[in-house]
Parts: structure tokens; sequence; C-alpha cells
């Protein structure tokens, strides 16, 4: 997700301003230099792709978990699923915080909804970028997950962390938010998009 989905006048949220990425990060303390991942973007195929469950958590998996991380920051986002850089492994980073100070990884995320109560908030995702549209999730949420040393924890997430972890988990369905709008929106998000890769791809062969 776009950390300037918050933004929005539909959100009950306090606002979040936007933020410009530090030019130095700390996130990883070894000396191993992270790579950007690249995103794909709607209406490529591989993001409609179902993400297979984790099965052991080694130091290939945090390395790609890392770059993850480090991809989200830097595309200015609170949240990034791993299907969205082609790896199609139940896995997703977060991090609400304005600072980027509190990475949270969930693997093989498990949703039960606490609260079905919807609430609207305007969404955006780094796979769909410069949109925002309306889009009602239920309120309150509890999220059964591995972290990053392969070890379970629970957790439960309301306001923007509930919205955030069920776009992420949706991801790993296949699944993008404007899917919850009309098909005409849907479909004239497609179009510019579409026409965008078009010209970036002119101009990067000119
Ligand atoms: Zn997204």
């Amino acid at each position: 997700m776009h950390k300037h989905d918050f933004t929005g006048k539909n959100s009950n949220f306090p606002l979040i301003s936007r933020m410009i990425a530090p030019c130095v990060r700390h996130y990883c303390p070894d000396i191993r230099i992270m790579s950007l991942l690249t995103i794909l973007e709607f209406p490529d195929p591989r993001l409609r792709k179902k993400a297979a469950r984790v099965k052991s958590v080694d130091d290939a998996l945090r390395e790609t978990l890392d770059d993850m991380v480090e991809t989200m920051y830097d595309a200015e986002g609170i949240g990034l699923a791993a299907t969205q850089v082609d790896v199609h492994k139940r896995m997703l980073v977060i991090d609400i915080t304005e600072d980027n100070s509190n990475p949270q990884i969930f693997i093989n995320p498990e949703i039960t909804v606490l609260d079905p109560e919807p609430l609207g908030h305007e969404e955006g995702c780094l796979s769909v970028p410069g949109y925002y549209e309306l889009v009602s999730r239920p309120r309150k949420v509890k999220i059964n997950a591995l972290n990053g040393n392969g070890e379970a924890f629970e957790q439960e997430a309301e306001g923007i962390l509930a919205v955030c972890i069920q776009h992420e988990v949706d991801h790993l369905d296949g699944k993008l938010f404007v899917d919850y709008i009309s098909a005409l929106k849907r479909q004239r998000i497609k179009s510019k998009l579409e026409k965008e890769h078009r010209q970036h791809k002119t101009a990067a062969s000119a």
C-alpha cells in the first residue's frame, strides 16, 4: 500500500503527512548490500497469481524480505506483498510508522475478522501508482503468522494496520484493491496505466 493513502478526506485516521524518504537507511545492521526489487504494476497478469505457503524460513527468504522492506521504503509505501515483486510466496512486509521505524514481517498470514463492521478508507497501491479509491473492509482483524525467525505470533489490528494487512493478504491471493471498485472505474485505470507503460517502453527504447 502507498503511504499517501491515508491523507485522503475519507480517512477516519489522523493525517499522515507526505514523507520524503531519508537518503540513508539503517534498517539492516549487516553489510549485505540490499537490492531494490521491481514492483509489478496493474494489469500485469503476474499480480493475479496465488502465492504458495512458505515451507521454511531460511536466510535466502530473509534476504528477500530485507529487499522487500527496502523496496517498500524506497517507494514510500506502508506495505508490500511478495506477489508485487514477482515472488509468489505467502509473505509481506508492513511499516505504518511515519519514520520507517517499525518494519513488520508476516509469513503465511491468516486473517480472522474480529469486527466485521465495514470501515471505508481511501486506498492506493504501489502496483496501481497514482490512483486512490474508497474501499470498505472489516474494521478489526486478528492475524496469525510467522515472523522473520519462523516463530508463530498472533496480532490484533484495527485502523490503518487492519486495512493494510487485508490489502496485502489480498495480493497473495491475486487480488487488487481495484477489484472492489466498479468495472468502469477499473477499466479506466487499466487503460491509463497501460498507456503509461507503453510510453515508458517507447521512451526506454528511444
Ligand atoms: Zn497493494
